[in-house]
C-alpha cells in the first residue's frame, strides 16, 4: 500500500517534480506537440510508447553499416547482426526478472503467443482446459480459441473465462484461487495477463503460478501492460513462459520485436513439440544447412527467422535507458505518481465517472482506467483535440497511464484538472 501526503494545487505538483530523482529522463524522449507548440500530455504510453532521442541513431548506425557493408555486415558491422539480437538479451533478463538463457526477442505478440502454445499446451482427454480473462485483449482471445479448434477441441467446452462478481469490474485473487482449486484437473493451460489491458488490474502471478502448479497445469503470462511497467521475477516465481510486445510501455517503437521467456526448467526440454525455424538451430552448425533441426538451448530455441535489425534497433535505445534507470526507482516513482493522479481525480469527487482500477499499489500498475458512462467517447476526442491523450476502450472506459519515464506530475496535475472540468460538463 501506498502512503503518500499529497496536497491539491499546481504548486504541489512542481514540488514534486523538482524533488523528482527521475526527472531528468523525460528529456530522453520526444515528447508530442501541440499545434500550437506546447508538450501533449501524454498518457497514452499503455498503447504506445514515446520515442527514445536515441533511436534514430541507432537505426541509422545500421542503416550505414547496410549501405557500406552489405552482407558482410552480419560479421562486420559495428554491432555485428549475427549476434545483434543478444545486445538486448541481459536488459531484458533484467528486466523481467529471468536468467538470461530464459529470454529472447523475436517476432511480434501474438505470434509468440502462438509458438508458446504450440509447445505448451498439450490437451489430453481429461486436461484440456485453457483458463483466460473473460475481458481479455482480444488477440489473446483468437489466438487461444484457435489454438483449442487447432486441437478439434471446442471453446464452449475446453474455455473457461474469469468474470467479476456481479456490480464488480475486477477479479478477486481468491476466486481466481479458488477456481484453479476446483477445476485444475481438467485444466492444461492458465494464461492470464501481468495486467489487465481494461481494467489495469494487475494479477499476483506468484501466486496464480504456486496454485496452477499445484494442481499439474501449465502457466503462462501475457505481459504487454506489465513490461516495463511493474517489477516482475519470471524465473522465481516459476511460469512456464511468458511473452510481451515492447511498443506500449517498453518504448521499442510501433510493431517492435517482442518478448519472450521460457523458464529455465525447459531449457532443453528437447521432447517439447515445437513449431521450428533456422534462427532456433544450433548455432555452431546452423550454417552447415543440414536438414535436421537441433534447438538451441533455452528461450532462443523457439526462433524462427533471422531477426528484423532495423526494428531492433530502436529497442536497443529504449533498453539502455531501462538499464540505466533500474525497475526498483522506476516503480518507485509510478506508484507514486499513479497515486497522485488517483488523489486528484477522488478529490472531485464526481458522479460523472468512477475509476474502475483497484486501489491497492500492488494490484495495479501505471494505468487508471476511467469509466464514464455517459459521453465518454466524445470526451475523449475532445481532450486529444486539445493534446491531452488517453484512450477509448470497451465503451465506457477512459484509460489513462501516467508514465514514469516521461510523465511529470504536473502532467498528471493538468490532465485531472481538464479531466475533470469537462466530465462534469458532459455529464
Ligand atoms: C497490445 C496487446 C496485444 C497486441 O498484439 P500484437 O501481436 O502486438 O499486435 C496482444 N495482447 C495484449 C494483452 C495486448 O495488450
Amino acid at each position: 500500500m501506498t502512503d503518500f501526503r499529497f496536497e491539491s494545487g499546481e504548486e504541489f505538483a512542481m514540488r514534486l517534480d523538482a524533488s523528482d530523482p527521475l526527472a531528468t529522463y523525460r528529456h530522453e524522449f520526444w515528447i508530442p506537440k501541440t499545434a500550437s507548440g506546447d508538450n501533449c500530455i501524454y498518457l497514452c504510453g499503455h498503447s504506445l510508447g514515446l520515442q527514445p532521442k536515441t533511436a534514430r541513431e541507432s537505426i541509422h548506425q545500421e542503416l550505414r553499416d547496410w549501405a557500406q557493408l552489405g552482407v558482410e555486415a552480419h560479421f562486420h558491422a559495428r554491432n555485428p547482426w549475427m549476434p545483434y539480437h543478444r545486445l538486448v538479451t541481459e536488459q531484458t533478463a533484467e528486466l523481467v526478472g529471468a536468467k538470461p538463457v530464459e529470454v529472447v526477442v523475436m517476432n511480434s505478440l501474438t505470434v509468440n503467443l502462438h509458438v508458446m502454445m504450440v509447445s505448451f499446451y498439450r490437451p489430453t482427454r481429461n486436461r484440456h482446459k485453457i483458463v483466460i480473462e473473460r475481458a481479455a485483449f482480444p488477440s489473446d482471445q483468437y489466438a487461444i480459441k484457435s489454438q483449442i479448434g487447432f486441437h478439434e477441441l471446442d471453446a464452449a467446452t475446453s474455455l473457461i473465462e474469469l468474470t467479476p462478481r456481479p456490480d464488480e469490474s475486477c477479479l478477486r485473487d481468491e476466486d481466481i484461487e479458488e477456481l484453479i482449486g476446483n477445476e485444475g484437473e481438467s485444466i492444461a493451460l492458465i494464461l492470464l495477463g501481468g495486467v489487465n489491458y481494461a481494467t489495469g488490474q494487475a494479477f499476483n502471478m506468484e501466486r496464480i503460478t504456486r496454485a496452477g502448479h499445484a494442481q499439474g497445469c501449465v502457466v503462462g503470462f501475457d505481459l504487454a501492460h506489465a513490461a516495463g511497467n511493474l517489477r516482475l521475477k519470471l524465473h522465481d516465481w516459476g511460469p512456464d513462459f511468458a511473452v510481451w510486445c515492447s511498443y506500449k510501455y517498453l518504448n521499442g517503437g510501433p510493431g517492435a520485436v517482442a518478448g519472450c521467456f521460457v523458464h529455465e526448467r525447459h531449457a532443453h526440454a528437447e521432447t517439447l513439440p515445437r513449431f521450428a525455424g533456422w534462427w532456433g538451430h544450433e548455432e555452431q552448425t546452423r550454417f552447415e544447412m543440414g536438414p535436421n533441426f537441433r534447438a538451441m538451448a533455452g528461450a532462443e530455441g523457439w526462433q524462427l527467422s533471422n531477426p528484423p535489425i532495423l526494428s531492433l534497433a530502436p529497442l536497443r535505445a529504449s533498453m539502455d535507458i531501462f538499464h540505466a534507470v533500474g525497475m526498483e526507482s522506476l516503480r518507485a516513482k509510478s506508484v507514486k505518481l499513479t497515486g497522485y493522479l488517483e488523489f486528484l481525480l477522488n478529490q472531485a469527487e464526481s458522479a460523472a465517472f468512477s475509476i474502475i482500477t483497484p486501489h491497492e499499489s500492488e494490484r495495479r500498475g501505471a494505468q487508471l482506467s476511467l469509466r464514464v458512462p455517459r459521453g465518454g467517447q466524445s470526451l475523449c476526442e475532445r481532450l486529444a483535440g486539445e493534446g491531452i491523450f488517453g484512450d477509448w476502450r470497451s465503451r465506457d472506459t477512459f484509460r489513462v497511464a501516467p508514465v514514469p519515464l516521461y510523465n511529470s506530475y504536473q502532467d498528471v496535475y493538468r490532465f485531472a484538472q481538464r479531466f475533470v472540468a469537462a466530465v462534469g460538463s458532459v455529464a
